[in-house]
């Protein structure tokens, strides 16, 4: 097997770019604004992209506003957005999986060793070496990657996605990141037919925890903090509901979940959950509030319960995801917002004010 690695290293790279519009963050409480960004001009195995939708996730708001300082601090001028679905413009000369004209899709990674234990576990999120979309060292221009809030993408086409042709483009674009972010782990939890599964907080990533546990056959029981969510979870694919600040209603399902995932972006009790768990139940945190949460031991040992975490996905499995999705017709439900209207979207998902999730209009950028 030749040594791809270093021959993708002894690959002259090109420093010369071009001009993008995007939308950028200048500091941690600044609104996020119009500007102009450098795309770097294609290297062999990269593919540019036209951005037509882009998703925006919580992490945007964490980033944009520095939370995740003491893990990742955000680096300025930031360009969020790894929920992005486009259409193909051009590719380098080494490129085989993808042609102009395609519709193609890029997560929440652009770039990874390609050579560690996680790398060959087609596991690239754990990469020591992994580049995230935004945020992230750009190996080839230095400073940070930038995101999605922009016209165009230059992207390595291993980190590039297909897009199921049957699919709506706009709520194509959050399954992403809310799309692999909970379905890995529901693969990873073996959430199969019959399993007893709670999804708590009924935003982007909650919303499609539901619709895909609900598509593997899932009993599926929604938390959620909002009472005027509950006719939107069952439409969506919930199978019962709890108001999660009703302890009655809690205590009803003591000892009864084979799995729960967590997607809640803020401050909030864990404890309550753990002890839903049924003996060897697992809790997944997908959610990454800025402040620590507190875990109690006894919602642990009572019943070997377990508590983890997971980050989006791999390439492979997000891929599968994409088409798993492709086959169930499922997509985000969205609002579509233009790229002018992206501070007042952060407001209202803090305001738990999302349906479910919004997906710009990349074509809104065009009259900055
Ligand atoms: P979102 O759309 O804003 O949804 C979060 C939901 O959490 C809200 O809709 C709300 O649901 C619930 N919630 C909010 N504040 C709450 C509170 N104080 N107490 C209890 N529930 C509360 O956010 P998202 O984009 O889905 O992201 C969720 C979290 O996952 C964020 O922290 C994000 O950074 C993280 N994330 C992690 C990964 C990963 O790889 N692990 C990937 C993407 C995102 P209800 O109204 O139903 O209560
Ligand atoms: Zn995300």
């Amino acid at each position: 097997m030749p040594d791809t690695t270093t021959e993708r290293t002894k690959q002259p790279q090109t420093k010369a770019t071009y001009k993008a519009k995007a939308y950028s963050a200048a500091s941690a409480t600044s609104r996020v604004a119009s500007t102009t960004i450098p795309r770097r001009d294609l290297n062999e195995n990269d593919v540019q992209i036209e951005i037509l939708f882009c998703g925006v996730c919580h992490s945007d708001i964490h980033q944009v506003r520095d939370e995740w300082h003491s893990f990742m601090p955000t680096t300025y001028p930031c360009v969020p957005g790894h929920e992005i679905v486009g259409r193909v413009t051009k590719v380098g000369n080494g490129v085989t999986t993808f042609k102009a004209g395609d519709l193609a899709a890029v997560g929440c990674l652009v770039d990874s060793d390609r050579s560690c234990k996680s790398c060959e576990a087609d596991l690239e999120q754990f990469c020591p070496s992994a580049v995230l979309t935004y945020n992230g060292p750009d190996k080839h221009l230095g400073g940070v990657t930038y995101g999605g809030y922009s016209d165009s993408i230059v992207v390595d086409e291993h980190f590039v996605l297909s897009v199921p042709s049957n699919l709506d483009l706009a709520g194509t674009a959050p399954l992403l990141c809310a799309g692999i972010t909970t379905y890995s782990p529901l693969m990873h939890w073996d959430v199969t037919k019959d399993k007893k599964v709670g999804v708590v907080g009924l935003g982007g990533l909650g919303h499609m925890a539901v619709k895909l546990a609900h598509a593997l056959g899932a009993h599926v029981v929604v938390f959620t903090t909002s009472p005027g969510k509950q006719d939107d979870a069952m439409r969506l694919g919930a199978d019962e509901v709890v108001v999660s600040r009703n302890s009655n209603e809690m205590q009803k399902h003591a000892g009864s979940f084979d799995f729960i995932l967590d997607a809640v972006a803020a401050d909030h009790d864990v404890n309550a959950y753990m002890n839903l768990l049924a003996r060897d139940g697992n809790m997944t945190l997908v959610g990454a509030p800025e402040k620590p949460l507190a875990v109690s031991a006894f919602g642990l040992i009572g019943g070997r319960h377990s508590l983890s975490g997971s980050m989006i996905g791999g390439i492979k499995e997000t891929q599968e995801m994409l088409d798993f999705c492709g086959v169930h017709n499922i997509t985000a439900d969205v609002e579509v917002i233009p790229i002018q209207k992206i501070n007042e979207a952060y407001e209202r998902m803090l305001k738990s004010d999302v349906k479910y999730r919004f997906s710009i209009d990349m074509a809104s950028l065009k009259s900055e």
